[in-house]
């Protein structure tokens, strides 16, 4: 799920966020293996920043994995902002 800044508490179901390291992945590609990201220690949504997010786009592109004209990062954001917990 894509935010605007570092969250405190979970939008989705109110747990404790705690700052993590997870895989940063488009489709199956792993953008960056070990991405600082504030993860929800209840459900496990994990969040990242909209610069957190451009940058990973901006690697993905130079490695040839993404293409922006693909329009796969809108259908990353739709699908996050329907997914509740896991
Ligand atoms: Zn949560």
């Amino acid at each position: 799920m894509m935010v605007g800044k570092y969250l405190k508490k979970c939008p989705i179901c109110g747990g404790a966020v705690k700052r993590a390291r997870a895989p940063y992945l488009m489709g199956r590609v792993v953008i960056e293996p070990k991405l600082e990201v504030d993860k929800c220690a209840r459900c496990g949504e994990e969040f990242y920043t909209a610069e957190q997010v451009a940058l990973a786009q901006e690697k993905a592109t130079k490695l040839g994995i993404w293409k922006p004209w693909q329009g796969i990062s809108i259908t990353k954001s739709k699908k996050s902002t329907t997914v509740r917990g896991r």
